[in-house]
């Protein structure tokens, strides 16, 4: 059984203002330290959270010298924090590729459903809202400019020229593009 527990804090100004600033700072640290590891990755290199905290410590004085605002263990814990993540992230994606295709589906079906409540969680708490895309909708396939299906798109490849209207397509992009669409068709079908 899972308990949570509901801690409230009451915090002065003063140190509302110094959580907000630790909160920031530990945000920077971890996007940081990620950009600077996808650096390491695109160039086919390995790099150690403990050397990217080295160049972090060398850069910081000079580049955001706001971050001795707050205790140097906000920022320390993002590369723990940061490893932790990549370590996890790499083992489901290793436990579903080598090992077991139907426990790779479970797995990712199940973190992409804990996102997705998650997601829920936090847009109902901001007033926003999260809107579900079928999973075999042809957000990839279809070109964004004419709904053209390219039936024949192999993961692979990562742009390609509609051959019904021209348009020239960035995988990634025309499938975010088409699942806003979807999501917006939805949401309007829904009211
Ligand atoms: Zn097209």
């Amino acid at each position: 059984m899972l308990r949570a527990h509901t801690i409230r804090l009451n915090p002065t100004h003063e140190q509302e203002v110094y959580f907000r600033k630790a909160a920031g700072t530990a945000r920077f640290v971890f996007n940081w330290a990620l950009a600077r590891w996808m650096d390491y990755r695109a160039a086919r290199q390995q790099i150690s959270m403990n050397d990217l905290k080295t160049e972090f410590n060398r850069i910081k004085g000079e580049r955001f010298p706001w971050i001795y605002d707050v205790t140097k263990c906000v920022a320390e814990r993002e590369f723990s924090n940061l490893g932790r993540a990549l370590a996890n992230y790499f083992r489901m994606k290793g436990t579903g590729m080598l090992a077991n295709p139907h426990l790779a589906q479970a797995v990712s079906d199940a973190s992409l459903a804990e996102i997705a409540r998650q997601m829920t969680y936090k847009a109902n708490w901001y007033g926003g809202m999260v809107q579900l895309v079928d999973s075999f909708y042809p957000s990839s396939k279809m070109c964004n400019a004419c709904g053209a299906i390219k039936a024949d798109l192999t993961l692979s490849e990562r742009q390609w020229t509609c051959t019904t209207c021209g348009a020239r397509l960035e995988r990634d992009l025309n499938a975010a593009r088409n699942i806003r669409d979807e999501a917006l068709r939805l949401v309007t079908a829904s009211r």
